[in-house]
């Protein structure tokens, strides 16, 4: 809204209420869609991980002029035809290890609530109704209309009216509330008080948001949906309620492929469906967004997701190195400079995240930190204390960013720990002829071993 980073306060009671507009079930989300769900959802981790309880509420849009659109396209109940599309994204959601919001509620289940709205507004005088028997919201009643988007509304002609639900600023006119049935809407309607007809699609935010959370804290979206949707839900909750709407709001940007915003218009999409055909691993996805700034840009590439799952390879495998470590019996004496380099590691990244969730900054200090302790580890200067507290701190931030490697690597049997005894003997004999070959023999059936100055660690191929 100030067009700059606020402080964030709260008042004594420490519950954040969050909002955040959810998909249109209309088709598969896209990975485009699925930046802004995982940005919402580093969102809510954060704030849980410095002490608040989020209530955390976003919309799933089922009835709108797209899912009535490719609902009739598929020739399908409107009811079927979203159904579909919800099971997908809890599917997806899922996959991508996004935290579920606490209630996602249907606009389908709220038309009733809707009706009420709409008839607090028009009995307020900001609402009125067209000749074409649809109810719009009169924008030159609302003086605040334009805040969030920095619209200028002088020029506007008054009574200009627009009915699609979504439009540019250019277009910014009286928008319906409610719509009059036509014949190309066929069956999807509802008999209310109103008239016979459907809600339009920035009324259902409005009253979904103030049925469970009455105001928000705070309130999310991409930057696609400051004008007009986000601008709409202002006009109708402030309108109806009297009362201010959102204490902050937070908007991402958009992933883009070859220069142009991801979306199903321009057919440049890639669904999550499409990634893991293509045997890409969801949580690199999940990490490759992390790693950029959720107001910058993000130009996906395929190069860009290897190179992300790389990086969550390498920080898997060290979190496997420090459990292997911290089980040795041998210990080195207290390293110091390492015991001070985590507590400032632990600082900037606190103060990274607090600074508008600065995740790439944050991502640095711990890679940096990483680095750090490989080469103390390399070198045998790393005691245990430390590497228990290193391990410590990054299981603790993973709870935010949620990277780590679900099952832990299924244990050696028997016999093969029996090799790897057998040819630590032999390179103690110096027989190395004969340990490669037990070496190459376990890398035959996928056990890597690595020698380091504490001894021998194995991994799993992948
Ligand atoms: P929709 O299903 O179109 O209503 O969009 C759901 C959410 O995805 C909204 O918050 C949009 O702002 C967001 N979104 C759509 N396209 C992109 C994109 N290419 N990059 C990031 N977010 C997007
Ligand atoms: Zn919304």
């Amino acid at each position: 809204m100030k067009r700059k980073k606020q402080v964030f306060k709260l008042g004594h009671i420490k519950i954040v209420k969050l909002y955040t507009c959810g998909p249109t079930v209309y088709n598969y989300a896209h990975i485009g869609n699925f930046r802004a769900y995982l940005f919402y959802d580093i969102l809510r981790r954060y704030l849980e991980y410095i002490g608040y309880e989020v209530k955390h509420v976003m919309n799933l849009t089922d009835v709108d002029d797209k899912t009535i659109r490719d609902s009739q396209k598929e020739n399908m109940a409107l009811k079927d035809f979203t159904q579909k599309y919800i099971d997908a994204f809890f599917n997806d959601i899922k996959i991508l290890r996004i935290k579920p919001a606490h209630i996602y509620p249907k606009a389908t289940d709220h038309i009733n609530d809707m009706v009420d709205m709409i008839k607090k507004l028009m009995l307020r005088g900001y609402a009125y109704r067209g000749d074409d028997g649809s109810v719009y919201f009169s924008i030159k009643k609302f003086k605040n209309y334009g805040k969030l988007s920095k619209l200028k509304i002088k020029k506007l002609k008054a009574g200009a009216r627009v009915s699609q639900d979504e439009y540019t600023k250019q277009e910014a006119k009286d928008f319906a509330l409610w719509k009059a049935w036509i014949p190309e809407d066929g069956n999807i309607f509802w008999i209310t008080p109103l008239g016979k007809g459907r809600p339009g699609w920035h009324i259902e935010c409005s009253v979904m948001s103030q049925k469970y959370l009455q105001s928000i804290n705070i309130h999310g979206g991409g930057v696609d949906l400051i004008f007009p949707h986000h601008e709409n839900e202002i006009a109708q909750s402030e309108c109806s309620s009297e009362k201010k709407f959102v204490d902050y709001w937070v908007h991402c940007n958009h992933l883009y492929v070859d220069g142009k915003k991801m979306s199903k218009s321009l057919g440049n999409f890639y669904t999550l469906r499409d990634i893991l055909e293509k045997n890409y691993d969801p949580v690199a996805f999940r990490y490759l967004c992390l790693s950029t700034h959720y107001r910058s840009q993000l130009n996906f590439t395929f190069g860009s997701l290897e190179k992300a799952k790389t990086t969550v390879d390498n920080f898997n495998e060290f979190l496997r190195k420090l459990e292997w470590l911290q089980k040795e019996k041998s210990d080195v004496r207290p390293n110091h400079i390492l015991h001070k380099l985590i507590k400032n590691t632990k600082e900037k990244f606190r103060n990274a995240m607090d600074n508008d969730l600065n995740t790439p900054q944050a991502l640095a200090s711990v890679f940096n930190l990483i680095k750090a302790v490989n080469i103390a580890i390399d070198k045998n200067t790393a005691d245990k204390r430390t590497l228990q507290a290193v391990y410590k701190f990054l299981m603790e931030i993973n709870d935010i960013f949620d990277i780590v490697e679900k099952e832990s690597a299924e244990e050696l049997t028997a016999e093969e720990k029996g090799l790897i005894e057998k040819r630590e003997q032999l390179r103690k004999e110096k027989n190395f002829e004969e340990a490669d070959k037990i070496r190459n023999a376990l890398k035959n059936r996928g056990i890597i071993l690595e020698d380091t100055p504490q001894g021998v660690m194995w991994k799993r191929e992948k």
